[in-house]
């Protein structure tokens, strides 16, 4: 096992790797920019290193700083968190050649799944249920319109190297296509730098669900059910439960298999996440990301289980600490992800918190890196917590989050507790009846 662990990333994700890392007896290295010297993961480590300035890029995705972070203080692995270079494979062989350890899968696994269009080649390989589209990606806009008439309006155009919501478009009609074609590729390039795009059918009442799995890099893996992440806006995920309410026993124990026996058949190592889009009864993988996904701790609650432990774990050569016979559901679990957002225009609402105090009790876990006069600072994603409950069921979970919510107190910034408060109230989220546009409608008919 590892004797010190750095963790490449900020706000709640570190937290939640420090805290694993101390009931390991593992020792913890921070690395922060100028803009976070006072955030919670600096002063919870055991020791912190500034690797630059404020911006992203030249502190949290600088892999030279980051290398230099671990030569210093003596680290021997890294765990990279979800975002920054948790999917980056160049930063992966990078730690490999420095002769440390990467907290997740495999370079090459990562470079498999980072491109789209592999990535779905690879699945449906290997037998995992794909929505329909083009066979590989599609240079011009005339191979494009043939496509698209080929598997009819309405589709979408991914560029294979997005990701976060960026580089899709949907075309309805034949009229839209140049445009989406062409829109999907420039930000491709754009943010990506990649401009090659594929096309899809458009499913229109879609849930997003993935499935959890975990595989030992030796060809052992195993599922850990699903998660329902159809609360969305603008392809961004919103709240996220475990079980799927209208997920049944029978369709968990395949897709799951289906899942565990296709990443253990090309020796996946560590979490990952495999994505679909689950429309009248049928599962289509999108895609699959090769790290701890901000939900996971729906999965922990209802299975009972430390997915970062078990990733530490893994990295270090130890075999999985459970075999698929005694992952068995306990209960409903729901997450919300609060950000420091003002609505109704979700505009970034950073600055100082002038009162926190977090809800407790039974089933009730908050994961946030904020404390009382803590100064959220501009530069960085706007998610300051994560508010998880457990209950015995789903309905129990739903009062749980109500009354957590109650409790909860966030002073001096805007954020989207108020969004929570109100969808709370919908008979569709109480019924577990919506899928991936109904946020957007939702929004739509309340605020405009
Ligand atoms: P990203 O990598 O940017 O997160 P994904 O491929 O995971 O992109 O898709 C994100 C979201 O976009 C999905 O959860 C879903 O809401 C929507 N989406 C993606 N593909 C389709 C499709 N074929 N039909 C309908 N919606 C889709």
């Amino acid at each position: 096992m590892f004797d010190k662990i750095l963790i490449a990333n900020r706000g709640e994700i570190a937290l939640r790797v420090i805290r694993a890392c101390q009931e390991m007896g593992i020792q913890t290295v921070a690395v922060h920019s100028t803009a976070d010297s006072d955030a919670m993961h600096v002063r919870m480590a055991d020791e912190s290193v500034c690797i630059g300035p404020p911006s992203g890029l030249a502190s949290y995705l600088s892999m030279p700083a980051i290398l230099a972070a671990c030569e210093i203080s003596g680290a021997q692995a890294i765990h990279p968190g979800y975002g920054f270079l948790s999917e980056n494979a160049h930063f992966v062989q990078a730690v490999e050649d420095h002769g440390l350890k990467f907290i997740g899968p495999t370079a090459e696994h990562i470079r498999i799944m980072g491109d789209k269009i592999t990535a779905k080649d690879t699945m449906k390989a290997l037998g995992v249920p794909c929505v329909p589209g083009s066979e590989g990606g599609v240079d011009s806009l005339n191979d494009a319109h043939e496509v698209a008439a080929d598997i009819g309006y309405p589709v979408i155009i991914k560029a294979t190297a997005g990701g976060g919501g960026r580089g899709m478009k949907v075309a309805r009609t034949a009229k839209e296509l140049e445009s989406a074609f062409l829109t999907a590729r420039a930000e491709g390039k754009a943010a990506f730098g990649n401009d090659e795009v594929y096309i899809e059918k458009y499913l229109t009442t879609p849930r997003h669900i993935e499935i959890q799995v975990f595989g030992d890099g030796k060809g052992k893996a195993v599922h850990l059910g699903e998660r329902d992440c159809s609360l969305q806006r603008r392809h961004q995920k919103v709240l996220e439960e475990a079980p799927g309410p209208y997920v049944s026993d029978e369709e968990r124990k395949l897709i799951g298999k289906t899942c565990a026996d296709a990443v253990a058949k090309i020796d996946y190592i560590g979490a990952g996440t495999i994505e679909f889009l689950y429309e009248n009864g049928e599962f289509y993988f999108i895609e699959m990301n090769t790290r701890l996904q901000v939900e996971h701790p729906v999965t922990e609650a209802i299975f009972g289980v430390d997915l970062v432990r078990e990733q530490i774990r893994i990295a270090s050569g130890q075999p999985l600490s459970f075999v698929q016979e005694q992952l068995e559901i306990n209960g409903h679990s729901i997450e919300v992800r609060i950000n420091a957002e003002k609505l109704p225009n979700f505009s970034p609402s950073p600055g100082k918190v002038t009162a926190y105090h977090a809800p407790g009790g039974l089933g009730v876990r908050m994961d946030s890196a904020l404390y009382n006069g803590y100064s959220i600072p501009p530069y960085y994603d706007s998610l300051i917590g994560k508010l998880i409950v457990h209950g015995e069921n789903r309905k129990e979970a739903i009062a749980r989050l109500r009354r957590a919510l109650g409790e909860l107190i966030i002073d001096g910034i805007d954020t989207t507790v108020p969004l929570f408060e109100e969808l709370l109230n919908e008979d569709d989220i109480v019924n577990g009846d919506y899928n991936i546009h109904w946020l957007e409608k939702w929004l739509d008919s309340r605020f405009h």
